[in-house]
């Protein structure tokens, strides 16, 4: 952090300010570049010096930085619109997939009033309890059983079902990541303990977790209480991350709650593998059980040019590690015939069933387990 203060304070000129704000984020306030190109140039030349390799201690480190200009003096802009803009624009070069500068303008002013706007509706959602969880089933290849059901988080608003991409990033960098993560994993909970009390076997189910949950000090104990509430074995609880939560600075915090997590009995899947940064040790650094083959990779199965190449390495590696192996977004027969003959052990997806809500759920586990006398394939 010293390091990067003095690269700072080396590129600005005489009356500019730099200064550190928090954790590692610094601020400069820059007279000059007034024209987009210009402001684009000095970021360009900011980015370049700050990335240089650095020495700390016996290694060297890059450091990777995202940049958000917001120009001043712009309409209706304060001290405090101004720290706000240039916050969006920050945020907006970090989803762009970080490293790059972003330039606050009308198109992300307005990009703000609608995240606002959606924000608000999303806290009166929560409050109202309006947020809950369908529930996908997930297929054993050996002998076509239900493996288990993934709880996916459902926002029906103002008659339209927000797809959970809108809303769940939303949530997170508003801060509402726990609180929703409580609100779907309860209904899911609800719905599945529901299943069990109807003499019926769903065999586990999927939580997806999002890095503020794992944060969150009183994580594991509220989900061992939500269980036990729910008359829910922990062992039927599976914990679903993705490649980020396993990126985060916070790493070492996250390991020791998957660490208890597991210690509670509950297992832990590998989300969208392959589709982010993860690198493969953090497979056996973690005490993960198994490997969820994004969809893409599936649909890639039956493309031209992948024909389920990755798809394909990914199973032999889950294998090679010991994890189980599912495959998502399974929805022809020769995709799930592909990945048969791959070695992969299960598959979700609509040629196996849709997310349904809980009521629906059981009915259809009903059929499955008690009105065929054994599994079949929904197509
Ligand atoms: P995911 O965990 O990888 O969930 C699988 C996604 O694939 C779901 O999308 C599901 O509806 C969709 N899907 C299932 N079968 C098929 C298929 O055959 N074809 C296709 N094209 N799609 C299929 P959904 O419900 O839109 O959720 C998107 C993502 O949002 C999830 O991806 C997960 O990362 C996140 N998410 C959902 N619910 C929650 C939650 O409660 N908490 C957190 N932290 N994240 C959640
Ligand atoms: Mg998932
Ligand atoms: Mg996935």
């Amino acid at each position: 952090l010293r390091l990067i203060g003095r690269r700072l304070q080396r590129l600005v000129g005489p009356g500019d300010t730099a200064a550190r704000l928090s954790g590692d984020e610094f601020a400069l306030i820059v007279h000059g570049p007034a024209t987009a190109a210009a402001q684009a140039a000095f970021a360009g030349r900011l980015l370049a010096r700050l990335r240089r390799p650095m020495r700390l201690g016996a290694s060297r480190y890059a450091p990777s930085i995202s940049v958000g200009i917001a120009p001043f003096p712009a309409a209706g802009c304060g001290p405090r619109e101004l720290l706000g803009n240039a916050d969006a624009a920050l945020l907006e070069a970090k989803r762009q997939g970080r490293g790059r500068h972003v330039l606050f303008g009308a198109a992300l002013a307005e990009q703000v009033v609608r995240r606002t706007r959606l924000a608000d509706a999303l806290r009166r959602a929560m409050a109202r309890r309006e947020i809950v969880a369908a529930l996908q089933p997930q297929q054993r290849l050996a002998d076509g059983s239900v493996l288990g059901f993934e709880a996916l988080a459902r926002w029906s608003h103002e008659g339209v079902w927000v797809p959970p991409a809108d809303f769940i990033a939303l949530a997170e960098d508003v801060g509402l990541a726990q609180p929703l993560g409580l609100q779907v994993m309860e209904t899911a909970m609800a719905g599945f303990g529901a299943m069990l009390r109807a003499g019926l076997d769903p065999g586990h189910l999927a939580v997806n977790v999002s890095t503020a949950q794992l944060l969150a000090d009183d994580f594991v104990e509220s989900l061992r209480r939500a269980l036990a509430r729910h008359g829910i074995d922990p062992g039927r609880l599976e914990v679903e991350v993705t490649e980020t939560v396993l990126l985060d600075r916070s790493i070492a915090r996250i390991g020791q709650t998957l660490e208890a997590l597991r210690a509670l009995g509950c297992s832990l899947a590998m989300d969208d593998f392959g589709t982010g940064y993860a690198s493969l040790s953090h497979l056996t650094s973690f005490p993960v059980d198994r490997l969820k083959v994004d969809k893409s990779f599936t649909r890639a199965i039956d493309s031209e040019g992948d024909k389920g190449l990755i798809a394909r390495t990914l199973i032999q590696l889950g294998r090679g590690l010991g994890l189980e192996v599912i495959a998502e977004g399974v929805e022809t027969p020769s995709q799930r015939d592909f990945l048969v003959t791959h070695g992969c052990t299960a598959i979700q997806g609509y040629l196996f069933a849709r997310p349904m809500l809980a009521g629906e759920a059981a009915a259809w586990l009903r059929r499955q387990q008690h009105g065929h006398g054994q599994a079949r394939v929904a197509g």
